[in-house]
């Protein structure tokens, strides 16, 4: 490869967090716009109830409708309540009726929210798709960035993951935190309807929800618990995982019976934060920025703030005619999203510790875990709270204030 590709924004990782800030950029009309991926660009093939999930905030909602991509998503299923229960079964919730919302949040299939991305992404003249490029080199000078010696962006968007590669060529360092806890997450069709109530079971393990899928009976489980753990649940006939949920839950009373729908899948979990967002000419993304516990739902949520924050960020600079890929330029974006994010992080690194300790009395801080719930502060905030915030950004806001 010899000749060069010139992009004013080039993005790295065709994830949800990648196509979404791709679309967003594209509402600017004057920039053109590269995405890169390792992989193929593509629709995953159709998975029968064995697709991943998110729990997707208000917020989020706003931001994939003002993209156009919100329209699209045929398989959403609304939650209105959410109940907690800590490891002595006992239990809170909030609804949305109280907070004056028809919905707390909505869970979506990942692979349909890539899909209707993916689609919308296609229909954009100024975006170009880069699929199955392994980035090997990289140089930076006063004007932009050269990718392999052939992509030249003038500012380099990292939205490829956890692992960033974009990340480490830029020695960007992180904080760091093993959280010795993996997740299984499944589809499970179980005998009670769901009546669009997501539940979170705080066990002595580590957390349990269930999440309400479309179907009434179907839901999505997310299970945390110590790596050993999970490995033996992982290695349990689906007979015996099933049972092992029934045994997890019963003092809930919640269940009778309950059938896997999908194969297991393991993920470990790592807290991360990268201490700076920004430099000349980059920016960091989603995961490429910040991993959390799931027992929030709220990585792919932050991810898409960012993305929100960052647009606003270089909306401003270019209607200034400010070099939005400059570093001073871009700390308004980092000083904002890092901040909220850090916040975040902080709070579910307070729920895991109230619910996690192993502290005499253990009851006496389990309750008061969900005394603090139940007056809300922290769950609630997280679930409720931060999704109608004042300072949203405005991709984040419903049509009113809407920058662009
Ligand atoms: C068990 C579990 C449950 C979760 N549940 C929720 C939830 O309910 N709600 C929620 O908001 N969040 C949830 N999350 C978090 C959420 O899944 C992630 O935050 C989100 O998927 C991150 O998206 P991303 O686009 O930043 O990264 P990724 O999805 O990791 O995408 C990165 C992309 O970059 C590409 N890439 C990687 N390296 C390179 C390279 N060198 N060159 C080119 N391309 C590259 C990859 O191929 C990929 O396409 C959960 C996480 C876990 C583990």
């Amino acid at each position: 490869m010899s000749s060069q590709l010139q992009y004013d924004i080039i993005i790295v990782g065709a994830g949800i967090v990648g196509l979404t800030a791709a679309l967003a950029f594209s509402r600017l009309g004057q920039l053109n716009i590269a995405v890169l991926d390792q992989r193929e660009i593509k629709l995953a093939p159709a998975k029968q109830n064995a697709s991943r999930v998110s729990a997707i905030t208000a917020a989020s909602k706003n931001i994939f409708s003002h993209l156009q991509v919100w329209p699209q998503l045929k398989c959403l299923s609304a939650f209105k309540q959410i109940q907690i229960w800590d490891a002595a079964f006992q239990t809170c919730q909030f609804q949305a009726r109280d907070h004056d919302a028809q919905v707390l949040g909505f869970i979506a299939e990942n692979d349909e929210i890539y899909a209707a991305l993916l689609a919308t992404v296609k229909t954009k003249s100024n975006i170009y798709l880069h699929p199955s490029v392994r980035l090997e080199t990289y140089h930076q000078d006063t004007n932009g960035v050269l990718l392999n010696n052939h992509f030249f962006g003038k500012l380099i968007c990292a939205a490829d993951g956890a692992d960033s590669w974009v990340r480490s060529q830029n020695q960007m360092t992180l904080q760091q935190e093993d959280y010795a806890q993996s997740a299984i997450i499944a589809n499970v069709a179980t005998d009670i309807t769901h009546a669009q109530t997501a539940q979170q079971y705080f066990l002595k393990q580590g957390p349990l929800a269930f999440l309400p899928l479309q179907h009434p009976l179907h839901r999505s489980i997310v299970w945390s618990a110590p790596t050993g753990e999970i490995e033996k649940l992982m290695q349990l006939s689906d007979a015996d995982f099933c049972a092992a949920l029934l045994t997890e839950t019963q003092s809930a009373g919640s269940f009778k019976k309950i059938k896997l729908l999908s194969p297991r899948q393991m993920h470990t979990l790592k807290m991360r934060h990268a201490d700076q967002y920004v430099m000349d000419h980059v920016v960091l993304l989603g995961d490429a920025a910040h991993t959390l516990h799931p027992l929030a739902g709220l990585g792919l949520n932050m991810g898409l703030l960012d993305v929100a924050y960052l647009y606003d960020c270089v909306f401003a600079n270019i209607k200034k005619h400010r070099r939005y890929e400059k570093r001073y330029n871009l700390r308004s974006f980092e000083r904002i999203a890092r901040v909220k994010n850090a916040e975040k992080i902080q709070m579910i690194a307070s729920i895991k510790k109230i619910f996690a300790s192993q502290t005499k009395p253990l009851p006496f801080w389990r309750h008061l875990g969900l005394s603090m719930l139940n007056e809300q502060t922290l769950l609630k905030r997280l679930c409720i709270g931060f999704a109608t915030g004042e300072d949203l950004p405005s991709l984040a806001q419903t049509s009113q204030g809407l920058a662009c």
